[in-house]
């Protein structure tokens, strides 16, 4: 198991367990480092967790870089928070990041993160915790099962925290399944842009997510680290994917261009608005105060072309919705755009619904149709083709 993992270590009495826990890992092959909360750091010692991790711990109180979470975000492919306590598992569930751990926690995917749970049976069981578990299962988080057992207030009964081989059988099980694009990090914009003309009114485009959001639905069955960057949708992606939401065409830029270095795949699904109001009032206009009302539009980035100019080892796929099937035209918009894949759909049947068509056209010529179909199914052969042009498989 070659898997980087990331330990997050919270101030249960179990947090004892973790230097062996970390030496049980590291002897099955994983990468690991360790980050401490305050109330941890005074249960287990730095300097034990940092031989057996084989690298520094991090924590609030060391002097700690800014940028530590987002780091820790690249490097991990998977983030144990064991022991977790009722108050970080309430934080994560509820999008808090006050301190190294928690604000790690929330730059993670749910996926690619455990949690095991320790506490006393009152607090366990409490609606409060609970509540907080279902909803962080209902995101994609995995919850590692507590025991019944002696706990360290001296009663007895569920809440202590999973034995140390039970948590890394979890593990190496999640990292055993050999799913085609584990490991790997695909962006999706998804959804239409909104372009204000006024603080009520917006030029947008009639583009409902749902191809977005069956690509990101099939992309983490794969085992991908799923982000989608959405315009205000009807169809939201699907739980487990991390979302940011945006509005305009310049936002969406600069979102994409952000998230673009640490991204091996970058689907460009979103219908976004060539042009923008070149001013926007800034308060609502009224019907009797305009004869007629003349809207100058000014054009948007292109933000795919944008992408384009940048790219290094990213694949990058764009969309192309036409009247017909124009296969030239499309081919010269791929290669304007310098993009690896363009999927070429039609206004007829895509826009709205459940199925569609699709042709996969990629720069070395090649040419592959699909569909009508469910877009779940096309969205699945989208990903299957992208793995076989990009040779990443089980690495
Ligand atoms: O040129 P056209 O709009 O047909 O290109 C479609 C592709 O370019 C889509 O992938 C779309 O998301 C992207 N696009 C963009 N920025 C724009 C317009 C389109 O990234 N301003």
């Amino acid at each position: 198991m070659n898997t980087r993992i990331v330990i997050g270590v919270t101030g249960g009495i179990a947090a004892y367990k973790i230097p062996h826990l970390v030496r049980l890992l590291r002897k099955e092959g994983a990468q690991t480092k360790v980050v401490l909360t305050s109330h941890a750091h005074k249960l287990v010692g730095i300097e034990a967790l940092r031989t057996v991790s084989g690298n520094p711990v991090y924590c609030d109180e060391a002097s700690i870089h800014d940028m530590d979470h987002i780091r820790l975000t690249e490097w991990g492919e998977i983030l144990l928070i064991a022991p977790a306590t009722a108050n970080t598992i309430a934080k994560i569930a509820h999008g808090i990041a006050d301190n190294l751990l928690t604000t790690l926690a929330l730059s993670f995917s749910p996926g690619k993160t455990f949690i095991a749970p320790a506490m006393n049976t009152a607090m366990w069981e409490n609606r409060a915790t609970q509540d907080n578990i279902a909803l962080l299962l209902s995101r994609g988080h995995r919850v590692i099962p507590v025991e019944n057992g002696e706990l360290a207030c001296g009663t007895e009964g569920a809440g202590r925290m999973a034995g140390i081989e039970a948590i890394v059988d979890a593990i190496i099980h999640h990292a055993a399944v050999d799913l085609p694009l584990s490991g790997k990090r695909i962006l999706i914009s998804s959804g239409p842009t909104e372009e204000p003309i006024d603080p009520v009114r917006v030029i947008t485009n009639r583009s409902s997510g749902r191809m977005g959001a069956a690509i990101a639905g099939e992309a983490l069955r794969m085992g991908a680290d799923v982000t989608v960057i959405s315009g205000p949708a009807a169809v939201p992606p699907p739980n487990g994917v991390r979302v940011i939401a945006v509005r305009t065409a310049k936002e969406l830029e600069s979102v994409m261009q952000k998230e673009f270095g640490s991204t091996d795949i970058c689907i460009m699904a979103a219908a976004v608005s060539d042009y923008r109001p070149a001013l926007a009032s800034s308060t609502k206009m009224h019907r009797d105060e305009h004869e007629s009302i003349t809207i100058k539009l000014i054009p948007n980035p292109d933000i795919l072309a944008g992408l384009g100019l940048s790219k290094q080892h990213q694949f990058l796929v764009g969309f192309a919705l036409e009247n017909r099937c124009d296969e030239v035209r499309v081919r010269e918009k791929m290669a304007r755009k310098k993009c690896d894949l363009m999927v070429l759909n039609r206004i007829d049947n895509a826009l709205g619904t459940d199925t569609t068509t699709i042709t996969m056209l990629d720069a070395q010529g090649g040419g592959i149709s699909c569909g009508p179909t469910e877009k779940r199914v096309a969205a699945h052969q989208l990903l299957l083709r992208i793995i076989e042009l990009t040779g990443m498989r089980h690495e």
